[in-house]
């Protein structure tokens, strides 16, 4: 009973190891291909990020240095302006002088377009340029309008504009003329090419939808690189620069869409020390993550055609070892088949082809193994040896076929009548059959014997050579008490003698030996 144990494991293993073996593979292939695809995102996320940082980095320079450029040129009109107000103020200067000091001060500083000193009507008091002044009248002027109406000293930054004397485009700075009294007398105004500015802006590389822009505190842009006539004094009230990132601090970074023209842009501003203005440098965003783009598309393309060789393979041998499983249950099964015809041969070598019964060999093994037992167990052993009565004679009338069937119905009788554990029937030879009863002495036996022979009996088939009209058997008890050391053959010799006594006495009866 050692070998069905064996197969019923590997019966219960084998679905399962089957199918963790497929799953794990699948679970492998997936998580290989996961963690690729979720490193070559993390790593575009991460350069991207870094690329913009970079960028950002590189324009809060540019604002920094463009702030300070702007600082310098201005401070420098400025300069010359401070003086010029306080000498008009407090020493007063000879108007027909005031054109030639004028003069010579603008020629200092090569981006000086002009000085020019208005009353408090806005006539040209004087200009650098020598050129005639009646009736010119600047009181339209934004500036002009600026220090009439505002008491401040400081300095203050117009929009950008084209010059009435010259037509070229001018930033303007300007201060106040005051009377001793305080009242307003008028304005002193330098102007400075733009020029001067664009030069430098457009000598920067920053792509080809970069931005620079000079902005005043009041949101009007003074200038923007690329130049265009129209953007100078549009303004900037409502753009992020103004609503969001000005009233958190004076300078800082920012990725941010543009409203003059929609671009989204990598930006950085400053404001410049001392003067109401603010620098802005942008890149265009889609230009900063160009390489990063061609970078991250050719890595992604490699990464998919490795993950696709990948799959592919991986689909393959998921397909390979599911093939082999298949080929491994039926090898199982065609084993498990094999075992069962063997079990089915071994079965055959065993029975008696004819009822069913144990064969002759059988009994043997039976009776030796039993003996021992009932040896070392020093326990009773009975054997019955039970043999048809006029058996050739049922042959001879009805046929052999008739004969076999009999047969059938005798061993069916003697396998009901002897249901105890332990006990075997058998075959031993034409029509006569043994019994070997363990554990069970003369009496036990003799009641057995009895029991079958009676059974045969009244299961009433019909003989009507025989003396009772049907058939009948005869019986011979032997048995081995604890006592006695029979062997196998004096067992068998014993209840074949009995047997022999039975027939001779009459037939359908039970006979022990003595
Ligand atoms: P007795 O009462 O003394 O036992 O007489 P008997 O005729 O039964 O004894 P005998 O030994 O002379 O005859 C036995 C017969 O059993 C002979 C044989 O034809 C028949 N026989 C033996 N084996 C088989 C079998 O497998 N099938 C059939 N139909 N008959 C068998
Ligand atoms: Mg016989
Ligand atoms: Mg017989």
């Amino acid at each position: 009973m050692g070998h069905p144990s064996i197969n019923d494991h590997i019966e219960m293993l084998r679905p399962a190891v089957t199918r963790l073996k497929v799953r794990s593979a699948v679970i492998l292939l997936a998580a290989v291909c996961l963690s690729m695809t979720a490193i070559v995102i993390w790593q575009a996320w991460n350069s991207r990020q870094y690329q913009l940082h970079d960028k950002e980095v590189a324009m809060s320079n540019l604002a920094q240095t463009l702030a300070s450029q702007a600082q310098a040129t201005i401070k420098q009109a400025d300069t010359l302006l401070f003086t010029l107000v306080d000498r008009l103020e407090h020493d007063g200067v000879d108007p027909s002088r005031l054109p030639q000091l004028l003069n010579v001060q603008r020629s200092e500083l090569s981006q000086l377009h002009g000085l020019f000193v208005f009353d408090e009507k806005g006539q040209w008091i004087a200009n650098s340029n020598g050129a005639d002044q009646t009736g010119v009248n600047n009181s339209d002027r934004e500036y002009f309008i600026f220090h009439r109406d505002n008491p401040s000293r400081g300095p203050h930054i117009g929009p950008s504009i084209k010059s009435r004397s010259s037509g070229e485009w001018i930033m303007t700075v300007s201060r106040r003329v005051n009377h001793p009294d305080g009242s307003f007398a008028g304005v002193a105004l330098a102007t400075i090419y733009l020029s001067h500015f664009l030069q430098l802006y457009d000598s920067i590389d920053l792509g080809s939808n970069g931005v620079i822009n000079l902005i005043a505190d009041n949101a009007t842009i003074v200038i923007r690189r690329p130049f265009k006539e129209t953007d100078i004094g549009t303004s900037l009230a409502k753009s992020p620069l103004f609503t969001r990132l000005l009233p958190k601090g004076d300078a800082g970074t920012a990725t941010i869409t543009s409203i003059i023209d929609g671009v989204e842009r990598v930006t950085a501003y400053r404001r410049v020390e001392g003067y109401p203005l603010i620098v802005f440098t942008a890149l265009n965003k889609d230009e900063v993550l160009g390489s990063w783009r061609m970078e991250t598309l050719l890595s992604a393309g490699i990464v998919t055609l490795l993950l696709s060789i990948l799959g592919m393979l991986g689909l393959r041998l998921i397909k390979l070892m599911k093939q082999q499983n298949l080929v491994q249950v039926e090898l199982l099964d065609t084993q498990e088949k094999l075992l069962e015809v063997n079990r089915n041969l071994e079965g055959l070598a065993l029975k008696d082809a004819l009822t069913g019964l144990a064969n002759r060999r059988q009994l043997d093994a039976f009776i030796n193994v039993e003996l021992g037992r009932a040896r070392r167990s020093l326990s009773d052993l009975a054997l019955l040896m039970i043999d048809v009565d006029h058996f050739k004679a049922f042959n001879d009338r009805y046929g052999h076929l008739a004969g076999d069937e009999c047969l059938r119905k005798v061993s069916a009788i003697i396998t009901d009548n002897i249901k105890r554990p332990g006990g075997l029937a058998a075959r031993y030879g034409g029509e006569e059959f043994a019994v070997v009863l363990p554990g069970t002495d003369y009496v036990g036996a003799f009641l057995v014997a009895e029991k079958i022979r009676r059974a045969v009996l009244q299961a009433g088939i019909a003989h009507s050579d025989s003396s009772e009209g049907t058939v009948t058997v005869s019986v011979g008890v032997g048995a081995s008490n604890a006592a006695s050391q029979v062997r196998p053959e004096e067992l068998i010799d014993a209840a074949d003698k009995a047997l022999y006594v039975a027939k001779a006495s009459g037939r359908n009866m039970s006979v022990i030996a003595n």
